[in-house]
């Protein structure tokens, strides 16, 4: 059975591009039956946090992308990894090295003073019993190296990419599985060493992970077969582009799940989009589907080599698709925290029935739910202050007597309503003799202190709810 996973370094929240190769990893475990795992990467305890991991988790969560096994903490199996460097260093795979930062230095400045690319050159392969016993009485601390043979070649079939070749000389020489430890013994392991003894551990069956790590997969391979394991099948996806084709990262701004939540993403909406980088649906005219939607037709065959470039506004769009389509009441729920984050004051039980007038009104120009907080301050505040367009509007040569007549209307209304509302802009346009748009124009002006918003019968009557419309109307007079 495919058992597939996600192997997340908590040393930073979840990034886009985790969660994108986490829905790659999903949509190939539940295409198949499979089993989809959840694997924490804290081998580098300086950086790992746990609010990181809980980021993550959380992020994983909110996307839907429900995991069957784990998470599995790499910290927790110090042991694993210890008995795995043994079994390399019993074999002769491994050996330990005491070179010094100083002479790895120097070995580096000489390689680059020759245009050589920066490598190890394996000086502590074959120490004597003589050589390290002077070194540990020197009180040198060995890291572990894994040898890598230079006249090798390695290649796998790439579900993604087809078959990819590297030159083992091509990988920087015998590599460090282990850092030095204080006490003498194996020290901390390091990611490809650690990756490896977990995913054969796991049974993992598909690596599929970002295309950085194709270099690793070279030097996995030989480790895989250092331990005699079957090798699984490799997916490298492309990779997530900015604008100018560069990798994104952290400096293009937003880059985090829980960034894009707090932009008012829906998770459904950011989950296709994220399924839409680097994939296209057999039918590709379909832009919007579910997560279990897209894992029937899931494949790698369509799978796109090249990077892929991130569209916000093909995001955007897709946003408004998902957010048009929520429930009013739904959607409420949905509003208030950005309400409550904006600092506004309210009630939600005993302000429910304007609340939802309120979401019905500004819900169909909503592209991401963060643009509420901006769309509904002027109801959720007593009074307002007109913009330099209002302003200029209101100081039109009959703004005044136009308000003076719709306050004496409406103020008698005891109830003003979708009908009586917009019967007093007639009437008011009739006895004025203007254009009915120079009457709507005021209106909203002095209600909302902008010239444009959304319907302005339905914010009249929010604010009549509220029992501000007629302090805003007199203060537009005043
Ligand atoms: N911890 C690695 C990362 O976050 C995992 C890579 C892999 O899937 O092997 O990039």
């Amino acid at each position: 059975t495919v058992r597939v996973r996600i192997a997340p370094s908590p040393t930073g929240n979840l990034h886009i591009g985790t969660a994108r190769t986490a829905v790659f990893n999903w949509l190939f475990a539940r295409h198949h039956g499979g089993q989809f795992i959840l694997r924490i990467e804290d081998t580098d305890l300086e950086r790992s946090k746990s609010e990181y991991t809980q980021n993550i988790l959380d992020g994983l969560k909110w996307l839907g992308l429900n995991w069957d096994e784990g998470p599995i903490f790499q910290s927790e199996r110090p042991e694993a990894y210890q008995k795995a460097i043994q079994t390399l260093l019993d074999k002769g795979a491994a050996y330990r090295c005491y070179c010094t930062e100083t002479e790895l230095d120097e070995m580096r400045a000489a390689q680059k003073a020759r245009n050589e690319a920066p490598r190890y050159d394996n000086r502590h392969r074959n120490l004597t019993s003589e050589q390290e016993a002077a070194f540990i009485a020197e009180g040198r601390k060995a890291v572990i190296r894994f040898k890598i043979e230079d006249n090798r070649e390695i290649s796998w079939k790439d579900l993604v990419r087809g078959t990819v070749s590297w030159k083992a000389s091509d990988l920087g020489g015998d590599m460090v599985v282990a850092r030095a430890s204080a006490d003498g013994g194996i020290g901390q392991p390091l990611y490809n060493l650690a990756v490896v003894v977990d995913d054969i551990e796991m049974d993992i069956t598909q690596v599929i992970r970002g295309e950085d790590h194709i270099a690793n997969t070279a030097k996995q391979i030989l480790l895989y077969e250092a331990f005699d394991a079957k090798v699984p099948d490799f997916a490298h996806t492309p990779l997530i582009l900015n604008k100018q084709g560069q990798k994104l990262s952290k400096r293009d701004g937003v880059t985090s799940i829980s960034d894009f939540q707090k932009m008012g993403y829906t998770p459904e909406a950011l989950v296709n989009y994220m399924t839409l980088l680097g994939w296209s649906p057999p039918d590709s005219t379909q832009e919007i589907f579910t997560l279990s939607e897209a894992a029937k037709e899931f494949s790698f065959d369509r799978v796109n080599k090249a990077g892929a470039k991130f569209d916000w506004d093909r995001l955007n769009w897709l946003n408004s698709q998902y957010v048009h389509k929520v429930p009013v009441a739904e959607l409420l729920e949905k509003l208030i925290p950005y309400w409550q984050e904006a600092g506004f004051e309210f009630n939600p039980e005993t302000d429910h029935p304007w609340l939802e007038t309120l979401v019905a009104l500004i819900g169909p120009s909503l592209t991401r739910l963060d643009e509420a907080v901006e769309m509904s301050r002027m109801f959720f505040i007593p009074t307002v202050e007109a913009n330099e367009e209002a302003t200029a509007q209101l100081q039109q040569p009959q703004a005044k007597d136009i308000l003076t007549d719709i306050l004496a209307a409406s103020s008698d209304k005891s109830e003003l309503n979708a009908e009586t509302a917009p019967e007093i802009i007639k009437q008011v346009t009739k006895a004025q003799n203007v254009k009915k748009g120079a009457v709507m124009r005021s209106l909203r002006a002095a209600l909302t202190g902008e010239v444009h918003g959304p319907d302005l019968i339905q914010s009249w009557l929010i604010l009549r709810s509220r029992g501000w419309d007629g302090d805003r109307l007199q203060q537009a007079l005043a």
